[in-house]
């Protein structure tokens, strides 16, 4: 099973780009850190959280403390902590807005929903069906696509680096994340 995610408010754009790489990452604005920590925990995902507080409660099972401010280094610390292995493929089967998973949407169906253009160049088409936004592969794409490939890379040689964290029984593989020790229900903190 791939890591589920609950991340902070201080995270959003993280968490925006968690969900292009495909990662069930919600988002939480408005709960305080007691809702936060419960809602990680009982909905089984990894709290990601730039609050060092947040990040050592118990109650919050699984975290991961986030320290930089920026985007590229944010993910390889995440990347680094969980040990993830995103996969291209994966990419962009997310709605970026709200989470959910895209779903196929006949072409015949996407009709009315896409300007004529579009409607008339492109062949396939997904929708959220959580805000029914429309998706199709357009030329802004091309820089999402070139910044989903430096951030695989990026994940790629976080995790080639000697880290402290390492044989903890965290790791994603291919096909899934697995424990690479211990079996699942396994909690596992990163400390500050
Ligand atoms: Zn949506």
């Amino acid at each position: 099973m791939r890591p589920r995610f609950l991340v902070d408010a201080m995270l959003g754009t993280l968490a925006t780009w968690l969900r292009l790489l495909g990662y069930d990452a919600r988002y939480c604005r408005a709960l305080d850190d007691d809702a936060l920590a419960g809602r990680a925990r009982r909905e089984g995902r990894v709290l990601v959280t730039r609050d060092r507080e947040l990040a050592r409660r118990r109650a919050a099972g699984r975290a991961v403390l986030i320290r930089s401010q920026d985007l590229s280094r944010q993910w390889a610390e995440l990347a680094r902590a969980l040990r993830l292995r995103p996969r291209l493929g994966r990419a962009l089967s997310r709605c970026a807005v709200c989470n959910r998973e895209l779903e196929p949407l006949a072409r015949a169906a996407a009709r009315p929903l896409v300007p004529p253009y579009v409607h008339a160049t492109r062949r396939r088409f997904r929708r959220c069906p959580g805000c029914g936004r429309v998706f199709w592969r357009a030329t802004h794409m091309r820089g999402i696509s070139r910044r989903l490939r430096t951030l695989v890379e990026a994940a790629r040689r976080a995790n080639a680096l000697p880290s402290a964290s390492r044989g903890r029984g965290r790791g994603e593989r291919k096909g899934g994340l697995r424990a690479r020790t211990g079996g699942r229900g396994r909690r596992a903190r990163r400390s500050p």
